[in-house]
């Protein structure tokens, strides 16, 4: 189902998350389950290094004061084998995932947790009769309704009944159009998806984008692909589409080949679709079709009625993402049976909607959730309900939430860290020895012109739809059609730099390339990430990483392909171009050898960007940290680390993650993160730093002698 996210434009490029169809933000992980044994534990080399400072006087502390988890270490493990076991490899021990979670993270889960007990209070307290104020009131009306589980389940199919009645009348393509139209504009988007894109060419104007969708797994792939364990979860798919069909109360037999259908058609569409490698390519997205082209490239469907019952008709500019996916639409419309059509919209209505409804709904939607990652339980009701508020009515929820979460003191440190950040890149920009000067003053242009936006946002947004304490489906469908409406509201309009695109107490980060802005939510500048309490070098191996990795993104595979501006536009020379690519090979290649489960590899294409993020934010927080600690009366050492020590493993203690392997492998072949594990090793392998504060020998696995560099 539509959420507000998944309005946002296609290059937005956060620092870590995959949004399950549940609603819940989860996180990538690491599937490492049993440490790996050693053979004869070496004795941690905890001697310091000889780079931080020798002549400074040593103050001793301990390493729980400084802000890293003692507990979480493994000293039986050798930090020159594999760092990523010995930071969390204790941790890794001890944890237990969640039975409602399908992973866990001693940091985006850890903060996760806290924030939705601190919204979950607050949406509480927002429930209970006699509030006067209005946000209040919205708040505690929408949660109410949510949490209604007894009125959910006595409506049981009916608040999709009418829907369901309209996908029955499609008799033609101008029925098809119709009904299709109709469900857009309440967030059910079968076919393909309609939002507001900044223009490639002028990056401070809004126009509409069409994008494929449509598919009611995670990925087109998943229809694609033949081993045995695809094969399994196509089984459970129809079988599952066939159950929900069921429950809409079709016969059980006309819904077994109803679902036939639907899988039929579903990997014909998934057929026509890009991959997600494919739709990492910026210059191939932005396909300037605009009305005429639309209509000439899928004349079957009405676009003139679509335009018009989304409530745009005057809508022109248009992008579309893949036009070949509309060409091959036009070739299914004319081509499927009316009675297939029908049995896609109902499952498409009824996969979109199921968390709304009654319990059987919401049980056999996490079934098969529960096919794809492996997570033994449901999440609570009220888990549920916090993140459908948080999706719902996402900038009133955050406005009690800052008030008390969002010290003044973590606006003035992520600026300091940025600022130190920024002059790192900008050291860096003029040391590397791949660019030529030309190409340099241009990087240099969209450094100085990069933003960033911390804690929330300076306007809140409205939400002027109906909130019915009595009915939660009815809620939410009106709150996508609200946020529809916000949405293409924008085409024709100026961009506006300072909206959001994350809500504030939202664990996560993100770098746009079309505003050439990287923004930090309230919700990430929380320990381990950022503490008050935590020394330098551990907020810097921590959140600092993270403003580098974010800064970084402006200069990936797709960021650099953006100018100062937002544009799409090159800014590089031919030569400087080719040395860049060969340098981003090199990553590519690193990171496809990373094998996450026996046989599956990490798609060092796919996570090529966020890989090259990792390896260039790291690289800046360490310079950063350097530099704020220069002029450092006293060198800290705790429990024996030095200060560069503190910053690797504050890093890498941020990453400790776990996840269940069903769940792996849909972010393996999803995501475009690499699983934790390889976010810690692949940078560190990278980094001479790291192998000398550690005193590793040259040769050993975190001191390879062939690494990748690109910023
Ligand atoms: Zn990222």
């Amino acid at each position: 189902m539509r959420t507000v996210s998944s309005h946002t434009r296609s290059f937005r490029r956060s620092l870590e998350t995959a949004t399950l169809p549940l609603g819940i933000v989860v996180l990538s992980g690491c599937g490492g389950t049993a440490p790996t044994p050693t053979v004869a534990p070496p004795t941690p080399p905890l001697s310091a290094p000889s780079a931080s400072a020798p002549s400074k006087p040593v103050v001793k502390v301990t390493l729980a004061s400084v802000g890293l988890d003692p507990l979480a270490i493994d000293r039986s493990q050798d930090p020159c084998a594999d760092f990523y076991q010995y930071a969390c490899g204790n941790w890794l021990k001890t944890v237990q995932i969640p039975a409602d979670e399908p992973a866990w993270s001693r940091s985006f889960n850890e903060i996760q947790k806290r924030n939705e007990l601190e919204l979950k209070r607050i949406l509480e307290e927002a429930a209970k009769p006699g509030a006067t104020d209005p946000v209040t009131q919205k708040l505690g009306a929408f949660y109410g309704a949510c949490m209604d589980e007894a009125g959910a389940d006595k409506a049981g199919v009916q608040p999709i009944r009418a829907l369901l009645d309209r996908a029955a009348s499609v008799k033609d393509a101008k029925s098809l159009s119709a009904v299709v139209t109709e469900l857009h504009a309440i967030g059910i988007t079968p076919l393909f998806d309609a939002s507001p894109t900044q223009d490639a060419n002028d990056a401070t104007r809004w126009i509409a984008n069409l994008d494929q969708n449509g598919l009611g797994l995670p990925d087109r792939d998943y229809y694609l692909r033949d081993d045995e364990n695809s094969k399994k979860l196509l089984a459970t798919y129809r079988d599952h589409v066939t159950r929900m069909l069921v429950l809409t109360g079709m016969p059980e037999k006309r819904a077994a080949a109803a679902a036939a259908d639907v899988l039929a058609l579903e990997t014909e569409i998934a057929k026509i679709s890009k991959t997600k490698v494919e739709r990492r390519d910026p210059k191939t997205m932005f396909n300037s079709l605009n009305r005429p082209g639309v209509a000439k490239a899928l004349p079957a469907f009405d676009w003139d009625g679509y335009w018009k019952g989304v409530g745009f008709p005057a809508i022109q500019d248009i992008s579309v993402t893949a036009p070949k996916f509309f060409e091959g639409l036009q070739a299914l419309i004319s081509t499927t049976k009316p009675a297939v059509w029908q049995s896609y919209l109902k499952w498409q209505i009824v996969h979109d909607t199921a968390s709304l409804l009654s319990k059987p709904f919401v049980d056999e939607r996490f079934r098969m959730q529960q096919a794809l990652t492996g997570q033994p339980e449901l999440p609570p009701r009220w888990r549920r309900c916090v993140h459908a508020t948080d999706a719902s009515l996402g900038d009133l929820l955050a406005q009690p939430y800052v008030k008390d979460h969002f010290p003044g003191d973590s606006k003035q440190s992520a600026q300091t860290m940025v600022s130190a950040i920024s002059a790192a890149m900008g050291s860096d920009l003029d040391a590397l020895d791949w660019m030529d000067a030309e190409t340099r003053t241009r990087a240099h242009e969209k450094l100085a012109s990069l933003a960033y936006l911390v804690g929330y946002p300076e306007k809140w947004k409205a939400y002027d739809f109906p909130v019915d304490a009595k009915s939660y489906a009815q809620n939410v469908l009106r709150s996508h059609n609200y946020e529809l409406k916000r949405e293409l509201t924008k085409v024709g309009k100026t961009v506006d730099r300072s909206e959001w695109q994350m809500t504030a107490p939202t664990v996560n980060a993100y770098y746009d390339p079309q505003r050439n802005q990287m923004v930090f939510p309230a919700g990430i500048m929380q320990p381990p990430f950022y503490g008050i309490n935590q020394a330098l070098p551990v907020n810097a191996g921590a959140i600092g990483m993270v403003v580098g990795h974010e800064l970084t993104h402006g200069f990936d595979d797709e960021g650099s392909q953006f100018d100062a501006k937002g544009n799409l536009a090159s800014w590089w020379t031919a030569v400087a171009s080719d040395k860049f690519k060969s340098k981003i090979s090199c990553v590519e290649k690193q990171y496809s050898a990373y094998e996450a489960l026996p046989g599956l590899h990490v798609n060092g294409a796919l996570t090529l960007g966020e890989n090259i993020a990792d390896n260039g934010g790291l690289k800046l927080a360490f310079e950063a940290y350097r530099a704020l600690r220069k002029d450092a009366k006293e060198s800290v050492v705790a429990d024996g680390m030095t200060e560069d020590q503190q910053f690797f493993l504050g890093f890498a203690q941020g990453w400790c993650s776990v996840y269940r392997p069903d769940f792996e492998r849909m972010v393996v072949q999803t995501n475009p993160h690499s699983p934790p594990r390889f976010r810690v090793r692949g940078p560190l392998t990278n980094m001479p730093q790291f192998g000398e504060a550690f005193s590793c020998k040259v040769g050993s696995a975190m001191r390879p002698q062939n690494t990748c560099s690109v910023w």
